[in-house]
């Protein structure tokens, strides 16, 4: 598996020069350019690539041409952008079997891959019912731990949920990660907190050790260790919050932040500090994993994530529309015009509401009401209702759903 997977690795280094070598003599040789070179010149100068399966072969030219797209999108946005490198051995890697090439056994436990063979496997849980594997994807981490991700397609309703009729808004923040308009806040993890020390001492260690020295290629293991810990953790606790969330409101409002600019400023300003980009960063910069968490969830389970405009949401008092500034550091929001006084990111969460009802056309309610003084039953012009309202089982659910988390 190791040899195969290494050829594979070799035939993406192999694109990539030729593409480079072009590009010097101002060729801008394309996907299918370095498909026909990959066939007709790369696999007869090393043979040995012969011995690999053909498909997963010119999957493994369409990879490095993906990341090259998404690399020139990003750089249209106005995001700076590096280069793609060659793969060392270190580096994560995976290959693709599309359509064919690979067999899965769950009974015993077993993948067969094309080329490589019988592969025992964990399968964590069952595929459901009618589903078609599209394709699988051996991955292997910069941890040297090997993933067999399995793409597979399902019709279309197998996965939605029952109707809740219920809309909430989200705050997403340093301090609290989640706060809501029912009135939960949900603190940041403490494992944050102890990684952050333990990546800090990694760090000092590291810039102590020998370059080049034993010693210190096994602390560089150690942090691309810590770091995958870091991940996993961090991708967990938003599944589960994000999960809890898509099974209990139909509708889902959250601010429309633009996260990849967010993690620039970051980066920027710890530069600036003299600072590398640190993990004090954690939080903002897993927003992104949030966002994307959200989406996919509310696709696949017939959900309304509604992306509103953040600007002024935690400004702009929620009950009289105010304006009333506060800097980062004021935690209550406090109105002077009409009297409210409440957490500064409760009053975002339902700015954030009203907004994403706004969206959908379906605010009829807020012209009446104020969400503040019902924060009840949300009317459609009589086709359906949307309740949001502060309930304990909701507060009781999301500390279960925390429950376990930081444990480890
Ligand atoms: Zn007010």
């Amino acid at each position: 598996m190791h040899t195969q997977v290494n050829g594979y690795r070799f035939a993406y280094n192999k694109i990539l020069e030729q593409k480079n070598t072009l590009k010097s003599l101002g060729v801008n040789a394309g996907k299918f350019h370095m498909r026909r070179r990959l066939v007709y010149d790369i696999k007869e100068r090393y043979p040995f690539l012969k011995g690999l399966n053909a498909r997963a072969l010119e999957q493994v030219n369409a990879q490095l041409h993906d990341s090259i797209y998404a690399l020139s999108q990003a750089k249209k946005k106005g995001l700076k952008v590096g280069h793609i490198h060659f793969k060392s051995r270190k580096d994560p890697f995976s290959v693709t079997f599309n359509q064919s090439g690979y067999k899965l056994d769950f009974e015993n436990n077993t993948v067969t891959l094309s080329k490589i063979g019988a592969i025992p496997c964990i399968f964590h849980r069952p595929l459901p019912e009618n589903a078609h594997v599209k394709e699988v994807e051996l991955v292997k981490t910069n941890t040297e731990k090997w993933y067999l991700h399995v793409v597979f397609q399902v019709p279309d309703n197998t996965f939605i949920l029952k109707n809740k009729d219920r809309a909430v808004g989200i705050d997403v923040g340093n301090i609290n990660i989640v706060s809501d308009s029912s009135g939960y806040e949900l603190p940041a993890p403490k494992f944050y907190d102890t990684f952050s020390k333990r990546l800090k001492r990694l760090d000092r260690k590291i810039s102590k050790a020998k370059l080049g020295s034993n010693n210190r290629r096994k602390l560089m293991a150690k942090k691309r260790l810590l770091w995958e810990r870091i991940t996993n953790s961090r991708s967990d606790d938003w599944n589960k919050v994000t999960k809890y969330y898509i099974d209990n409101f139909d509708i889902i409002g959250l601010e429309d932040l633009n996260i990849a600019k967010m993690a620039e400023n970051i980066k920027e300003r710890a530069k600036k500090k003299g600072q590398k980009y640190s993990p004090k960063n954690l939080i903002e910069s897993s927003f992104g994993l949030m966002r994307g968490q959200f989406t996919y969830k509310a696709d696949m389970y017939g959900r309304k994530v509604v992306f509103v405009n953040p600007k002024n949401t935690t400004q702009i008092c929620a009950k009289c529309g105010a304006y009333v500034y506060k800097p980062v550091y004021v935690r209550t929001h406090s109105c002077p015009k009409c009297g409210l006084v409440c957490s500064r990111d409760y009053n975002a969460a339902i700015n954030i509401l009203k907004l994403a009802l706004i969206d959908l056309g379906v605010n009829d309610y807020l012209k009446s009401h104020r969400v503040f003084d019902s924060h009840k039953v949300i009317k459609t012009g009589g086709e359906s209702e949307f309740v949001c309202r502060t309930n304990e089982t909701h507060n009781e659910l999301l500390k279960t759903v925390r429950n376990g988390i930081g444990k480890r």
